[in-house]
This record gives C-alpha cells, structure tokens and sequence, in this order.
C-alpha cells in the first residue's frame, strides 16, 4: 500500500516527502554497513514528491550512489543507478507504526553475532540480492 510519507535527518536540515510502501528491506553487506554504522533499512520509493536541506551525492560503486546530509552526515537515499527509484532510510520516516520487514539483502555477508528477531522475511543472496534491491519488492 503505497502513501505519501515524511521524514527527515538526525539534525533536521534535510526533510523529505515521498510516495512509499509500508515495507522495507534490510541490507547486510558491508559497504552498507559501513556507510551508516549497521544494517542499511531501506524503503524502496515510488516518487520523491519533494525533498529539503543538503543532500551530499556520493558514487558509492559502479552502480550505485548514496546520498547524505551535509550538515550531520546521516545517511539518507541510497540509489541503483539503473533505476529511477531512491531508496530512503527507513529510520528517518516520521510515522514508525504499521512498517513490515520484507527482505534481507546480501544475507550470506551478515556477520554472525547477530540476526534480525522478526524471521517472516526472505533472505536473498547473491544475484537474488541486486534483483530484490532494484525491484524493491519480492517475487510472486
Ligand atoms: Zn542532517
Ligand atoms: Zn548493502
């Protein structure tokens, strides 16, 4: 169910309005790991209806980027570059109640002191991984 959300970064500078879904999914690699201290959640948006404050573009690899806020650094989209779809932190939505955990990404790299409590979700590896991260939704 796709509604229109808000949300914003730990100092405030960056606000954003976008068209989403109540699911997200959960990235274990490392490169997201070290972008934002721990498991990327990312919500895969449909639209960005409007978008406030700095947000620093950087080219994380060959295909994709990440954005962050100028001011405090939070991390804020992450964006395949052969889609038009950014992906938002899940943690800087306004409204936390009614979310669904729906997929956990690059599952072979999670590091093993930890799983995620909620086990009602798909686990992708590989190639799994990258078709569930541009589609931002599972197969039917
Ligand atoms: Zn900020
Ligand atoms: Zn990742």
């Amino acid at each position: 169910m796709y509604a229109e959300k808000t949300g914003s970064c730990a100092c405030g500078s960056v606000t954003f309005k976008v068209i989403a879904p109540s699911t997200y999914g959960a990235c274990h690699c490392e490169m997201c790991r070290r972008w934002c201290g721990g498991i990327w959640m990312g919500v895969v948006c449909e639209e960005v209806v409007s978008i406030t404050g700095t947000v620093i573009e950087w080219k994380s690899s060959k295909i994709a980027s990440r954005g962050f806020c100028g001011d405090c650094g939070s991390s804020v989209w992450h964006k395949p570059r052969h889609t038009q779809k950014f992906t938002f932190g899940q943690g800087l939505f306004d409204d936390q109640s009614d979310w669904r955990l729906t997929r956990e990404l690059f599952d072979e790299l999670r590091p093993n002191h930890y799983a995620l409590a909620e086990r009602g979700q798909k686990a992708f590896t590989g190639w799994g991984t990258l078709w569930a991260a541009l589609l931002g939704r599972l197969p039917r």
